[in-house]
């Protein structure tokens, strides 16, 4: 893994090249990651940044996140880019819909598996429990280091039956556990998509750059292995990803180059 700073000339060369199909991670690669998913709003600064970015004919922006659909456009605010949501369950932009068939009792055993949850897991300080509708989140970072082992206990105590009912997965993220549908989807199959499905007039001459922050990013990194830039963002090390950025303030510098690059080149 390399810093990604470190090669600039190689990546600009290679960015100058080719249209750039611009995956990104939304919480801890767009804005730094909050107290409350609530509170991670975008800043005016990215957000003008990724304007500037959709504008650009040869440049395709698509926000893949774990939240729902509904959360990660209401934070982003942008219209004319592709969002993707529930960790690519869900996903919309200029001329494309997109909803995995996951069956609608789905949604039933996750009203369920919330009640069970908030019994059992809001007594303990901290936590907070998310329904995304397709899938559902704990998180807990705002619970004491002292009690995350017992959260993290009682998660799986009560969602084991349910995986083996085969009725969940579960992903573990950044401070947070998610109850997932059973289905072969992941940000990795949703990016597949979006290069089959959204490709447009470059169809096969896009540069796909994803960049991610967690663990359900590798799942993209391991898909754009041989074929684009896969960028980490944080310490390097656990990562499968070919490239990293210490922070969102470098993925900021890094989009501001694809911005200058994509500004030159539509001239
Ligand atoms: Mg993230």
């Amino acid at each position: 893994m390399r810093y990604l700073f470190s090669i600039l000339d190689r990546i600009e060369a290679a960015l100058a090249n080719s249209p750039v199909f611009l995956f990104l991670d939304y919480d801890g690669t767009v804005t730094p990651i909050r107290k409350k998913p609530a509170l991670g709003r975008i800043s005016n600064r990215s957000k003008k940044l990724l304007a500037e970015l959709s504008r650009l004919p040869r440049c395709k922006l698509a926000i893949i996140s774990g939240r729902s659909l509904k959360s990660v456009r209401k934070m982003v605010g942008l219209s004319g880019i592709i969002y993707s949501g529930n960790h690519g369950l869900e996903m919309q932009g200029p001329g494309i819909r997109f909803k995995s068939p996951v069956l609608k009792k789905h949604k039933t055993i996750i009203r369920h598996l919330r009640r069970r949850l908030v019994a059992k897991l809001y007594p303990i300080k901290g936590v907070l429990i998310e329904n995304k509708g397709l899938s559902l989140s704990v998180h807990y970072r705002l619970v004491e280091a002292k009690d995350r082992p017992l959260v993290k206990t009682l998660f799986g105590q009560i969602t084991l039956p349910y995986v083996r009912r085969k009725q969940m997965s579960i992903k573990p993220g950044k401070m947070v556990l998610e109850a997932f549908p059973p289905v072969e989807w992941n940000k990795g199959k949703a990016v597949q998509w979006l290069l089959r499905n959204a490709a447009g007039k470059f169809r096969h001459a896009w540069l796909p750059v994803y960049i991610g922050d967690d663990v359900t990013d590798e799942d993209a990194f391991r898909i754009l292995k041989k074929q684009g830039l896969s960028i980490y963002v944080g310490k390097p090390g656990k990562s499968c990803a070919s490239y990293y950025v210490r922070n969102t303030d470098e993925v900021c510098k890094f989009l501001s180059l694809i911005a200058k690059l994509g500004e030159r080149h539509s001239k």
